[in-house]
């Protein structure tokens, strides 16, 4: 797939490494834009609707997680792949950034070879889900529903709030009742298998996704003991 003249915003305030992602960013045919804070790259993703934006955790003002939250809440922009760029070792604020909807993350320091991969991958991602939209069907599971057009869950008519990472995992499991998905498979869903992330957050999800669902339609996940989980046949 070929990703050239892609527009990359760069949402980051230290001028060394605005330089760095410009200049490699570039070298590989992509469209650098930046931001230095999160005021004006909210404004940029609206007005110049990137193909991915790079968000920086710590930048003056809004913080990298208020503006990730952000940008998925708003129409405009909540369908703009996000990679955040983390300090070494917050292993919290990943699974944090994850849970809000970003795509993936890469640690500081960086080699350009693998930001540029991560960028590419996520790319690819995104542009697939994209593309198989339109033949994506409802899932329709007693009192719940998926819609995957509008990114939609319901139960019994009721609007359920979900993260990016909790609608692809629930998503898969309902679209194949009674099969088993190992954890590892789950995380494959969320991260598209390009990311080493813990396992447990998959259990964290999970246990959100069911906190979410509520007591007509938490028990349709079942877990299967040292393997994974499954969406109940009905
Ligand atoms: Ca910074």
């Amino acid at each position: 797939m070929d990703f050239a003249n892609s527009k990359i915003l760069i949402i980051e305030d230290e001028p060394d490494i605005i330089e760095f992602l410009v200049y490699n960013l570039e070298r590989e045919g992509f469209k650098a834009l930046t931001a230095r804070d999160g005021q004006l790259g909210l404004k940029e993703a609206v007005s110049k609707q990137p193909s991915l934006i790079l968000l920086d955790l710590m930048l003056p003002g809004m913080s990298g997680m208020e503006i990730c939250r952000m940008l998925r809440q708003k129409t405009e922009t909540r369908n703009i792949p996000v990679i955040m760029l983390t300090a070494k070792g917050e292993e919290s604020d990943k699974i944090l950034g994850l849970e809000l909807g970003a795509d993936d993350y890469v640690t500081k320091p960086f080699s350009p070879k693998e930001l540029i991969a991560r960028i590419r991958a996520v790319l690819r991602r995104s542009a697939e889900e994209v593309g198989t939209l339109p033949e994506t069907p409802r899932i329709e599971l007693g009192p719940l529903r998926i819609d995957p057009d509008r990114h939609e869950v319901r139960v019994a008519d009721k609007l359920i709030e979900m993260t990016a990472a909790e609608f692809r995992l629930l998503q898969a499991l309902a679209s194949r009742p009674g099969r088993v998905f190992t954890r590892q498979q789950l995380l494959e869903k969320v991260t598209g298998g390009d990311t080493v992330v813990l396992d447990r957050n998959v259990d964290v999800h999970i246990g959100a996704i069911r906190r979410k669902l509520g007591r007509r339609a938490e028990g349709f996940i079942s877990t299967v003991r040292g393997v994974g989980y499954k969406f109940k046949e009905l």
